[in-house]
């Protein structure tokens, strides 16, 4: 969410006239995009603000603004502590910034933290770092209210934006050469419970918006992040399954595999049921890859709560774990719990569970040598040659030169846990995009 409002922070910019900078000391404007998700996102932005101070002190045109969830949750805390800061622009004001801007040069430091959203990001201009993906808003905010999350009280309650609204940006982006798109909400599968389809008392669903976006020509990728497990219904199974450019892979959040933990960050399903859905969802599309979130160290979570979590890990054989030290967030429900764990037993549990996830990761990846794959190719690689994608989400380095943006079938020949060495099929293995 965070890189879609800064390719949008980015374009509004670029639309107004500023060109990008390597160098910092010499920019006009200096924008610092903000995450509140976990405690050492506020000291970093405390810390970059301070190293940025003596440039502007040398670079009066200098403007700094602090945008998103930080900007937000700490409002005019910002420029109290930072008084040098010219703009801070919370999450829903986005669209407010080159006025803010101007405002700012005439009366002095300016703030716009508003609590409602009146335009989507994605109706802003964009700069895209990758000419052929595209992130697509489809809902912002969220109506959980997970105990341990500050997402609620930063982005507010979910918004959705019609369906016709969403396939019309994709056509246009597929229009600009998009060949991938991934669609962003805090809890897709809600998408469109606060709407109505025009003329009806029906809301719109989210199968019906993967079915509506796979038939955009042009498009031959479509991902979603994330889906909710408590709202993850069987029509979506079905169009991921019927949906040609929908790709397999998904992003299914567990949290932790401890029943009781679960109970305490309020997340509505159980370790049987979320492997039960894991079952179907396989089942149903195969070859599928399978991600995760998992926090540590949830107040009062115990080594026997953490043993079901790595009971869970076991069975369900994710391709790739997001593991996370729980991080109290000021204004959450965990963060007043009683029981906050000391950081030597959270960071050694943290280590288990990575070192448990890093072996299931390279046998997930061990599995898939000898089989052909289709690649995207989306640049360099960091080992030479190119890194192209997986329609499963999984990064593969091929020592051979393709362009961006093109599709290779390749034979995988190596498995590591993060990523795969592949090898492009005799002789060209260039594959069409599909229409
Ligand atoms: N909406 C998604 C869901 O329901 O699972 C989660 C979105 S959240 C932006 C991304 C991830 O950050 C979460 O899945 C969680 O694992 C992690 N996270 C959120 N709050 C956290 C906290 N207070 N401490 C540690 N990790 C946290
Ligand atoms: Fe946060 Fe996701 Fe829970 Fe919403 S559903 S409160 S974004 S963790």
């Amino acid at each position: 969410m965070n890189e879609h409002d800064s390719e949008r922070i980015a374009g509004l910019l670029q639309a107004d006239g500023l060109v990008a900078t390597a160098d910092a000391a010499e920019a006009e404007v200096v924008v610092l995009n903000t995450c509140a998700i976990r405690e050492n996102a506020d000291n970093r932005l405390y810390g970059n603000l301070g190293h940025l101070r003596p440039l502007k002190v040398a670079n009066p045109r200098m403007r700094i603004v602090v945008a998103g969830c930080l900007a937000q949750k700490d409002q005019g805390r910002i420029q109290e502590r930072a008084p040098w800061v010219d703009v801070v622009v919370g999450t829903h004001a986005l669209p407010e910034l080159l006025d803010l801007l101007r405002r700012a040069e005439l009366e002095g430091p300016q703030m716009d933290v508003r609590e409602t959203t009146e335009v989507f990001p994605s109706a802003l201009p964009a700069r895209r770092s990758d000419p052929h993906h595209a992130w697509v808003s489809i809902a912002v905010g969220c109506d959980n209210r997970c105990t341990f999350c500050i997402v609620p009280l930063v982005r507010g309650p979910q918004l959705s934006r019609s369906i016709e609204d969403v396939v019309a940006e994709v056509r246009d982006l597929a229009a600009a050469g998009v060949v991938e798109v991934s669609l962003l909400g805090q809890n897709v599968n809600t998408f469109g419970r606060d709407l109505t389809v025009p003329d009806s008392s029906r809301t719109p669903r989210f199968a019906e918006l993967l079915r509506a976006v796979d038939s955009v020509e042009g498009i031959a990728r479509v991902r979603f992040t994330s889906p909710h497990p408590h709202d993850f219904t069987p029509d979506v199974i079905e169009a991921m399954a019927a949906c040609r450019s929908v790709c397999e892979h998904i992003h299914f959040p567990l949290q932790s595999g401890s029943d009781r933990v679960l109970g305490l960050m309020r997340r509505s399903y159980r370790s049987k049921r979320y492997l039960s859905w894991l079952e179907l969802i396989r089942g149903a599309i195969p070859g599928i890859a399978v991600t995760t979130d998992i926090i540590v160290g949830f107040p009062g979570e115990t080594e026997e709560d953490f043993r079901g979590t790595l009971g869970v890990v076991e069975r369900a054989r994710f391709d790739q774990a997001y593991t996370f030290q729980y991080s109290a967030r000021p204004g959450t429900e965990a963060a007043t719990h009683p029981d906050q764990l000391p950081k030597e037993i959270v960071q050694e549990r943290f280590e288990r569970l990575v070192e448990l996830q890093e072996r299931i990761s390279l046998e997930r990846n061990m599995e898939l040598v000898g089989s052909t794959v289709e690649l995207l190719i989306e640049g360099p690689g960091r080992k030479g040659g190119v890194q192209g994608r997986t329609r499963t989400n999984k990064v593969a380095h091929l020592p051979t030169p393709y362009p961006a943006g093109e599709f290779v079938r390749a034979r995988v020949e190596s498995a590591h846990p993060h990523h795969l060495g592949a090898r492009a099929l005799a002789p060209a293995g260039r594959v069409p995009v599909p229409t």
